[in-house]
């Protein structure tokens, strides 16, 4: 039989799922903030799992998720415990933004740097994206395994993809381990780029010992049936390999791992097509995208230099030159 945990600033008996919350900001008008939380202290003894979702505001496909894992567990039947935060950001969540937007137009150099997710472990004397960032660090530093869960922003699509914190961090091997059996189907394992960065959440948690990932599903801005289950089943198979729950993982029916991402921005303006179903395999040529002006004439054709997966579409209807249009993984 497991025992009572203390936790949070709580008490959470054996067997049973509190939620709470932990005061972040006071805002102008004296109304306060919270971070919202479920604890889960499973009736057997076991590790402790954080599962994070919208550090980016508009990522509301990993609150569905989380709040499908809340709905779906007995803790009577888990062993070990859970650090569910369903919307890590809750002022940015609020604005259904990436960021909390109404800070940045009020001053935004003061609210640099604006987005958690790059400055962690936090500082509880910063700014407070800063302090948002320390305290929820102080949360993950307490487990034995992390995920953090995202979309792309709003007018972006990932397919399930698990992408893994640097090679070269201790706990890397522990972090790659509970990604392949996370079985998204899409792995990735770069040496280099925006997500194997310093201050990027997983890279720091794994850093500090507590292995973890980043996972990016389905598209910014909406909540999808499809992705929430392929993610409820993702997070399930994470604790079955952590021994919370009984079984074997669930494995994809297929599994690719990937070594960089390949982005393409566009380099003209007008109406955005694009060309491949997300998740398929093109070859050196295939037509990406097109972008067409708004009389019909056809500006650009973005083609793949090389063969690759196509791993996250935009969805915006129409693009500016730079925007992004299309990324490939590199196998
Ligand atoms: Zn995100």
């Amino acid at each position: 039989m497991s025992e009572t945990w203390s936790v949070a600033g709580i008490a959470v008996p054996a067997g049973r799922m509190v939620r709470h919350s932990l005061e972040l900001v006071e805002l102008p008008d004296g109304m306060r903030v919270s971070l919202p939380l479920a604890l889960l202290n499973g009736a057997r003894p076991g590790p402790t799992f954080y599962v994070g979702a919208a550090i980016h505001g508009d990522e509301a496909n990993g609150v569905a998720i989380v709040s499908r894992l809340l709905t779906s567990l007995d803790p009577a039947g888990v062993a070990g415990r859970l650090i569910c935060v369903p919307v890590q950001n809750p002022l940015a969540f609020q604005a259904d933004h990436r960021v909390p937007v109404g800070l940045y137009l009020k001053t935004p150099l003061d609210q640099a740097p604006i987005d958690p997710w790059t400055t962690f472990p936090g500082d509880p004397a910063g700014n407070v994206t800063e302090r948002l960032s320390h305290r929820l660090f102080s949360l993950i530093q307490g487990c034995d395994a992390a995920v953090d869960i995202h979309t792309p922003t709003r007018g972006g699509r990932y397919v399930p993809i698990t992408i893994l914190p640097h090679p070269s961090l201790p706990a890397y091997g522990k972090a790659e381990a509970l990604g392949r059996a996370f079985g998204s189907g899409y792995l990735m394992a770069a040496d280099q780029g925006m997500y194997v960065r310093d201050g990027i959440l997983c890279v720091e948690a794994t850093r500090a010992g507590v292995p973890c990932f980043t996972f990016e599903i389905g598209e910014g801005g909406r909540v999808e049936e499809e992705a929430t289950v392929t993610g409820l089943r993702c997070v399930l198979n994470a604790m079955r390999h952590l021994g919370m729950l009984p079984g074997a993982p669930d494995p994809p029916p297929t599994s690719v791992r990937m070594r960089a991402f390949l982005g393409f921005r566009a380099n003209r303006g007008g109406l955005l097509t694009t060309d491949v179903k997300l998740g398929e395999r093109v070859s050196a040529g295939a037509t990406l995208a097109r972008i067409h002006s708004i009389y019909g004439d056809l500006l650009e054709t973005v083609t793949a230099p090389r063969d690759g997966i196509f791993v996250r579409s935009t969805t915006l209807s129409s693009v500016l030159s730079g925007e992004r249009v299309a990324t490939l993984g590199l196998e």
